[in-house]
Parts: C-alpha cells; structure tokens; sequence
C-alpha cells in the first residue's frame, strides 16, 4: 500500500451539479444525487520492457518531464481498453523499431512518484524473443536509446524502474 491522495472533485462530469457525499460500506463516496454517479477513485496502468540481449539491457533516455535527462526502460500508459501484453507490443514497436515474439510477465510496481499519475500501477514484462532493427522512432520522448551492460546501468530516474534495474543487477 502507498500513500497517495485521489482528486476531490466539486461537480458531477455528467451533469454539472454539485457532489455530495454519501456513505457506503463504511466509505465516503462522493456522489452525484441526480445521475446516480458515484467517483470510486482509481489508478492508471503502465507497461515496461525489460529487453536483455548478450548480458545487455535496453535503455531509452527521456526527452520530457518528470524526470527528463534520465534513463527508463521503454514504457507507457496503458490506453483505454487496452489489455497491457498489448501495450507492451505497441509501446516496444514505437520506441524502438523491435517487434516482440515472445514475452513473460515479470513484476508489478506501483508508481508514487508520477505526478500525471499518481499511484500507476507498473507492470513490467520481460522479452524474451523479438525481431527488427532497433531504431529511435520516438524522438519526441526519447532522446537516445542504447544497449547497456546490466552491471554498469545509466542514471534511471522513476522508482518503479529503478526497483527493476536492482532485481537485474541481482539476477544477473
Ligand atoms: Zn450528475
């Protein structure tokens, strides 16, 4: 469990009226009385890749805040509706060229430290087999993409991804 605090909202998205608050299952729930709409907070979802090759691990360089300058391995934002296998396909196709054959689940973290998303759920997997050139498709958010030898990591910045570089660093 983290700590993290869910937007209060003032009106109803559907119909404009004020909120109220009512209680259910011994939680307060802010409730629109008109609509029936009751906000239950929750979390967003991210994948990322971890793509070893040779004792090399695959690294993107972020080209925007939060943290821009660091390292991360690719990842995004599940899309609406999206299962996350297929996210972690298309986000490894636009980040670096590679197209995934074979994959596995690896961990999931939860991501405190992202104020466009508090609290994201992260869910890593790790490619076992791909195919493709590997190419910066994305400069827009990535300013560099390279190979780096797992004992010898650049400056990552999100914590979720630093946990995972600490299970490699321990596996490898
Ligand atoms: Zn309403």
């Amino acid at each position: 469990m983290i700590t993290i605090n869910s937007k209060i909202y003032k009106f109803c998205p559907y119909c404009s009226k004020a909120l109220k608050i009512k209680i259910e299952e011994f939680k307060e729930r802010q409730w629109c009385a008109d609509c029936n709409w009751t906000y239950y907070p929750h979390v967003a979802s991210a994948v990322g890749a971890v793509i070893i090759n040779n004792g090399k691990v695959l690294m993107v360089k972020r080209e925007r805040e939060p943290y821009k300058g660091t390292w991360m391995f690719p990842a995004g934002f599940v899309d609406y509706g999206e299962h996350p296998e297929d996210t972690l396909i298309r986000e490894v196709k636009e980040e670096t060229g590679l197209r995934i054959m074979e994959y596995r689940y690896f961990i999931l973290l939860q991501a405190p430290d992202d104020p466009r998303s508090p609290g994201h759920f992260s869910i890593f997997y790790q490619v076992i087999n791909y195919t493709g050139e590997l190419t910066n498709n994305d400069t827009e958010e990535n300013q560099n993409i390279q190979w780096f030898p797992i004992n010898n990591l650049p400056s990552i910045g999100w914590e979720s991804h630093n946990k995972v570089a600490k299970i490699l660093i321990s596996t490898n």
